[in-house]
């Protein structure tokens, strides 16, 4: 769903209510729930509603929490070195039953989310079928294809899952075993096999993106990504700027920057090269890097900026040291809850609505937009300086924002009494703080 569009939607108290009048006569059933879901957020988002009688719009799932690759720029190598036995954490089709309540109402649903690979799990085929048959719900998936089964290709087409990006970061074979540990020739293969039944059947869905992220060492790889997507049925090719994290190449320097002349230069060549060639890149206009001096100024903060999520999205990532456990939150900035998803059930309405209307949730959307009364993990969140922190001075960021989740917490706390729920956990700081990456790498080492 176009995001523009609904915020603009959700801002007009004409269109909110005329909206909120037809959501009440759209008969909740089926593939219709959605678009009355839909049409009641944008009353409770324009009214800024604490408690609210809309469900989520979109909602993330990371469905497994291990994968098979090894990418030197992933942060799966953190979480090998500090849980190499994690529970796989599936979440089968029972677990989406058990999700019924909101996924029922969603209007997409992603599987993506940490350092996973969503179609390692075996129940992927049944949940698409169950999804699209009884709700319709737009689907998406981050992969690296090379468990794209043709099964699973068959099943996707026939049921019109929509979109497939799948991580391209080198498009030579020996490239791509470097950097991306895989056998490039399988996924190419699962690609093309896609793109065969998709063409037999007459259908587009599902669509087919590459991504691209950037770097000193995949500089060289962009002409054959963009040409392997062109031959593959890729309808564009998502170009990102690398920036660093806990992984393989965190000493090495490889982000563009360092050195954003020449990282401006190759984004030039790649967006020349792609027009030459015909292939689409996503961003349309080349987003250049732009010299900023990284200094922390924590009141350099954007009160224009406002932020929905409250109101519109939840995710779900796996624990990675707890089994059938997953941390939920509404952005990636921070995760609220951690929740048991063998002991709690969201089937019914009343039983989600003790999660969707907690109140950490009314926390978040009392304050989220206040100039006056900003939680502390927005106020980060809407900083002009975090993004350029985040790029050229990574301890500080993570400093910064662990920070400031334990201050939400502790906000929260103050001024809310609540009840605990079994089940249902609020955190008190982020539970993959770099601070306790740093401890158990010292005790490791020691
Ligand atoms: S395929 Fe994705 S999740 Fe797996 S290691 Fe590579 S980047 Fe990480
Ligand atoms: S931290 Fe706050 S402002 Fe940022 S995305 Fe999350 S809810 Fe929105």
């Amino acid at each position: 769903m176009n995001k523009r569009l609904f915020k603009f939607l959700s801002g007009n108290i004409f269109i909110v209510t005329v909206f909120k009048i037809i959501g009440m006569l759209i008969p909740s059933q089926g593939k219709l729930k959605k678009y009355k879901n839909i049409l009641i957020a944008t009353y409770f988002i324009y009214r800024r509603k604490i408690k609210i009688k809309n469900n989520p719009i979109s909602v993330l799932i990371a469905p497994i929490s291990v994968c098979n690759y090894r990418c030197l720029f992933c942060e799966i190598h953190k979480d090998n070195l500090l849980f190499p036995n994690r529970p796989k954490n599936i979440v089968g089709l029972n677990v989406i039953k058990n999700y019924e309540a909101f996924l029922s109402t969603a209007y997409s649903l992603s599987f993506s989310g940490g350092s996973e690979e969503p179609l390692l799990n075996q129940d992927f085929a049944k949940i698409v079928e169950y999804l699209k048959l009884k709700y319709g719900i737009r689907m998406m998936v981050n992969t690296n294809a090379s468990v794209l089964s043709k099964e699973l290709s068959d099943t996707l087409v026939k049921y019109g899952f929509d979109s497939i990006v799948v991580s391209y970061h080198a498009g030579s074979k020996k490239a791509y075993k470097e950097l991306m540990t895989g056998n490039i020739d399988r996924v190419d293969e699962n690609l093309e096999y896609l793109k065969l039944v998709r063409e037999r059947s007459k259908k587009e869905k599902p669509l087919v993106q590459f991504n691209f992220a950037l770097q000193r060492l995949n500089a060289k790889e962009y002409p054959i990504v963009l040409k392997k997507a062109k031959q593959l049925g890729a309808s564009a090719v998502i170009v990102n700027k690398y920036y660093g994290g806990r992984n393989r190449l965190q000493d090495k320097k490889v982000s563009y920057d360092y050195d954003i002349e020449q990282g401006n230069r190759v984004l030039d060549e790649i967006y020349a090269y792609a027009e030459a060639e015909g292939v689409k890149v996503v961003p349309a206009k080349c987003s250049r890097w732009v010299r900023e001096e990284a200094e922390w100024d924590s009141e350099n903060v954007d009160y224009s900026k406002c932020c929905t999520l409250p109101w519109t999205h939840l995710q779900f990532k796996p624990v990675l040291d707890d089994e059938n456990c997953h941390y939920v939150g509404i952005c990636n900035r921070i995760e609220l809850f951690k929740i048991a998803y063998d002991k709690i059930e969201f089937k019914k309405q009343k039983q989600f609505e003790v999660l969707w209307n907690h109140p950490v949730l009314q926390y978040m959307r009392k304050t989220v937009n206040s100039i006056s009364e900003i939680n502390p993990i927005c106020k980060y969140c809407k900083n002009r300086d975090r993004e350029v922190i985040r790029n050229v001075d990574s301890l500080k960021y993570a400093a910064v924002r662990d920070q400031a989740t334990r201050e939400f917490f502790t906000e929260f706390r103050n001024q809310y009494n609540y009840s605990e729920i079994e089940g249902i956990n609020v955190l008190s700081e982020n539970p993959s703080s770099d601070e306790k990456f740093l401890e158990k790498l010292a005790e490791m080492e020691a």
